[in-house]
């Protein structure tokens, strides 16, 4: 059966395995080997893994693209801003997820890149910046406002006045948004967060196009990979592809637990603003009192799990200013929540509980 007949729950359990035939196995490989037999298509491990190859193949197909696995969120973001060419400018969100401007801030400052820093909800300030930029940064929602770019729209606006469009999709997920499709030139996942699922483990993606343009990005994309050598481990790939498998459940679940906390927080005493973009596991909000308030209630949960990362099965909740390199667009009263797949109600008292505290 080809892959696109299939809709994305089933290729998630479907692709990546071992050719169908008798006595083999049925999952995927896990290949731990630094080296190949000589003559084969895989040479050395820091070229491939077909492990990697397992994994690859699965998200690149929810992408209706190519994917290559990287050792951190990180690795794929660095590969993709790679592309970038000395001294071009790039456009990003303000509030991006802080390591993405992290490395933009020292790329800048090393003179390699010039950065714009936009408002990615308002798409006419946006195409206004694009003319003799390099790069449009794309992250949709953002991490932590949960702000929604018309990335259709800004994806064609770039295209015309030929820059490359980058989307980090690590929040929406391909199940709920595919950005090559939206007409993005390359996708950027922290494999880390929903991808995996179990907050076991780092790992990061890119994927790109089917076209000429998008093998071409692939190919460059690849031999960062190899170069810079800091590829993802088999184990990690390998648990990767075993988390990706629920996605579709994990998320479905997830996403319906955030729907109802949206609602109910809405109108709470204590939450001055609820951020939650009507899709997607994550909602923030800004608590009305300080950042110590936020503190607290951070601190007051029992079950949600005080903690900085997203995506896992287990509900995370932080105040995401007490993070350094977090840019001052995030209120600093800003809690970040990360639903999980927990009895939605337990959530629930557990979270008032804690609110009472403000
Ligand atoms: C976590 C995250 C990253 C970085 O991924 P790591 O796996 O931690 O290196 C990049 N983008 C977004 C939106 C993230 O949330």
């Amino acid at each position: 059966m080809e892959d696109v007949e299939l809709s994305p729950a089933t290729r998630l359990v479907s692709l990546g395995r071992m050719p169908s035939a008798p006595g083999e196995q049925v999952g995927a490989p896990l290949t731990m080997s630094s080296t190949y037999h000589a003559d084969g298509a895989v040479s050395y491990g820091r070229v491939g893994n077909p492990t990697w190859s397992a994994f690859e193949e699965a998200l690149g197909s929810l992408e209706n693209g190519d994917a290559l696995v990287f050792a951190s969120g990180m690795a794929g973001v660095a590969a993709a801003l790679s592309l970038v060419p000395h001294g071009g400018r790039v456009v990003v969100p303000t509030a991006a997820y802080n390591g993405t401007l992290a490395t933009l801030a020292d790329r800048s400052e090393a003179g390699e890149v010039v950065v714009t820093p936009v408002d990615v909800t308002d798409t006419d300030a946006v195409v206004g910046t694009l003319e003799g930029a390099a790069m449009l940064w794309v992250e949709s929602p953002t991490n932590p406002l949960l702000d929604v770019a018309d990335v259709a729209g800004l994806a064609a606006a770039a295209h015309e006045r030929g820059l490359l469009v980058v989307v980090d999709n690590t929040f929406a997920t391909p199940l709920l948004q595919q950005p090559l499709d939206l007409g993005a030139d390359v996708v950027v996942h922290s494999v880390t967060k929903y991808l995996s699922g179990h907050s076991d483990l780092l790992l990061g993606a890119t994927v790109t196009g089917r076209s000429e343009a998008g093998r071409a990005l692939h190919e460059r994309l690849r031999r960062h990979r190899q170069m810079h050598g800091a590829i993802a481990g088999p184990m990690e790939t390998w648990l990767a592809l075993r988390g990706l498998r629920t996605l579709s459940v994990r998320l479905e679940r997830a996403s319906a637990n955030a729907r109802v906390l949206a609602d109910r927080l809405e109108g709470h005493a204590a939450v001055e603003r609820v951020r939650y973009p009507g899709f997607g596991a994550m909602v923030s909000i800004d608590v009305a009192g300080d950042a110590a308030a936020a503190e607290r209630v951070a601190a007051a949960t029992r079950l949600w799990v005080h903690a900085t990362s997203l995506g896992g099965v287990e509900s995370q909740i932080e105040r995401r200013r007490r993070q350094p390199g977090e840019p001052e667009a995030v209120p600093d009263h800003l809690l970040r929540l990360s639903v999980g797949i927990e009895d939605v109600d337990d959530l629930w008292r557990d979270l008032d509980a804690a609110l009472g505290t403000v």
